[in-house]
């Protein structure tokens, strides 16, 4: 297997702990349900490492004594992620989860000194780190959602009940388990607040590459971090892999500069393709390599059904591959045709503005609209330059952009700007002053819905003889950077839902800005045809005739 190399233990670990687990716990389902649950070598790779001790671990340390603070393993669809958290929690419910000092050689564990009548006893080798298990555990299973959970927890029942942990754990219930030692198993999701603020001494957190901000489960995770650090526990994340456009609790993980967080990602080689059938076999029997209970044929099936319709999703789930999620938001090909040389902003002509500015970070552009022709250009823009390096100091030239806006108003008719007004409160409020409220409009783009309708209709207007634009470098390359954002914000027409524009990632250069200007002033545009701005002035006063 390719990475039997990676898989070599040169450091002192709880074997102990695996080597209980597969002497109690049992397999939950199949024909095999209640055989002997064997750990496949990612399994055991990821609890070796989980419960590495390190090698100046003193008797009495918890969480301490273990050279990694918590664990990270990101596996594709049904490799048996939730089985193996399964046996993860046994472990630290009843098992030897803890750093018991370092063996002398001829010390043992003893199921009978345990409560647990199995009959087995596993003797340590000198100098090997001793388990033992926790006086009080406290698991909490979590997930975004009951369905996740039960992912998990409809897994550990049968893992206790058909095996000899039944002698330990007589009752599993529907909604927790209780443990000796006034412990318990509990399943939680963000809904669960007053729990989740509790004691914790374990947190198998489960798919952390949906626990997105917008779904609470990032403070979720601190929570339980705080919890654990104050109780000396540790937490595991299980997930497929994420979309790094999203800022999950899996991604801020997996980007963490911290050298005390495990992590567990294979992956294929970069080169081959998922698109390409040959090539997404190879990466399968990569990702799901140890697996073996995995039908390559089916997982093949499946992801091509995806790709049809979701690729990105596909290469993530079956792949194992952090591919950015959402699509390009608007077709760049199709964008690229509407470029004219036959228009451009003359002076006087009746323009409309869209400006959205940051202040060192982000792109600031100032975007006209001819309103009666729909061709856009740009008429003021600031990027950070490239080759700056990432502390360097940059700032927007404020002066430049004031007299970009004060050389709009001053060549053309313009009827409305639209602005938005973070970072730039003051500007806005001086323009308004300048050229009038009704002229210079405070435009959220942080207000979803109406961004999203704004969206919506500038997508719809990018076609030819409705849309046209100058070609302009800055402008065309923002419209191709913009990825889809999902909301679950529905069009009324159709029902679909609609989206927000976004860069591929928080932290990525390519920026966006202009494309929001874009949009901004293409919404004013709208709105000036729809107040009559391009109704010719009658000819003949009624009066007259
Ligand atoms: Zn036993």
């Amino acid at each position: 297997m390719a990475e039997a190399d990676g898989f070599v233990v040169d450091f002192p670990t709880l074997w102990v702990a695996t080597d209980w687990a597969q002497a109690h716990c049992v397999i939950p389902d199949g024909f095999e349900k209640g055989d002997p649950f064997i750990l496949v070598d990612w399994q055991l790779w990821s609890l070796l490492n989980f419960y590495r001790v390190r090698p100046e671990a003193k008797f009495g340390q918890l969480a301490p004594a273990f050279y990694y603070r918590r664990g990270q393993v990101v596996l594709p669809q049904k490799a048996g992620k939730a089985p193996y958290s399964s046996a993860h929690i046994c472990i630290e419910a009843v098992g030897p989860a803890l750093f018991a000092g370092w063996a002398k050689g001829g010390e043992r564990w003893d199921c009978r000194d345990h409560g647990c009548g199995c009959g087995w006893i596993y003797e340590y080798r000198p100098g090997e780190p001793m388990g033992r298990s926790w006086p009080t555990p406290l698991i909490q299973i979590t997930a975004t959602s009951e369905d996740q959970t039960d992912n998990i927890y409809d897994a550990l029942r049968p893992m206790i009940d058909s095996g000899p942990l039944h002698e330990l754990i007589p009752k599993t219930g529907e909604e927790f388990i209780r443990l000796p030692g006034n412990g318990e198993i509990a399943a939680v999701t963000s809904n669960a607040r007053s729990r989740l603020g509790q004691r914790v001494t374990f947190c198998p957190q489960d798919e952390t590459g949906l626990w997105t901000p917008q779904t609470g489960m990032v403070k979720v995770a601190e929570t339980q971090r705080r919890g654990l650090a104050g109780m000396g526990g540790r937490a595991e994340e299980t997930t497929n892999a994420w979309d790094p456009g999203e800022g999950s609790v899996a991604q801020r993980t997996a980007e963490s500069a911290t050298g005390d967080i495990f992590r567990y990602h294979p992956q294929a080689p970069a080169k081959l393709s998922y698109k390409n059938k040959a090539e997404r076999r190879r990466i399968h029997r990569h990702v799901y390599a140890g697996s073996r209970w995995v039908p390559l044929d089916a997982i093949e099936a499946e992801a091509a059904e995806l790709l049809q319709t979701d690729p990105a999703q596909a290469e993530r789930f079956f792949g194992n591959r952090l591919v950015a999620g959402a699509d390009k938001a608007f077709d760049l090909e199709l964008y690229k045709t509407l470029e004219t040389e036959d228009l451009q902003l003359e002076p006087g002509r009746l323009i409309t503005l869209g400006f959205d500015g940051s202040l060192t970070r982000d792109a600031t552009g100032l975007v006209a609209t001819d309103v009666e022709h729909g061709f856009q250009d740009v008429l003021g823009k600031w990027e950070r330059p490239p080759e700056l390096a990432e502390d360097d100091e940059w700032d927007v030239p404020i002066d430049e952009v004031n007299e970009a806006v004060d050389q709009a108003f001053a060549t053309y008719d313009v009827w409305r700007m639209n602005a938005d007004p973070p970072h730039y409160r003051d500007d806005l409020n001086r323009w308004a002053g300048n050229y009038g409220s009704d002229k210079v409009v405070e435009w959220w783009t942080n207000n979803r819905r109406q961004m999203a309708f704004a969206l919506r209709d500038f997508k719809t207007d990018m076609r030819p003889g409705v849309m046209s634009h100058s070609g302009d470098e800055m402008l065309v390359r923002h419209i191709g950077n913009s990825v889809k954002r999902p909301t679950n914000i529905r069009d009324e027409d159709d029902r679909s839902f609609l989206w927000l524009i976004g860069k591929a990632t928080a932290k990525s250069p390519q920026k966006i800005d202009l494309a929001m200007a874009a949009v901004l002033s293409w919404i004013a545009r709208g709105a000036a045809i729809a107040a009559g701005a391009l109704n010719p002035p009658p000819k003949y006063d009624r009066a007259s005739w």
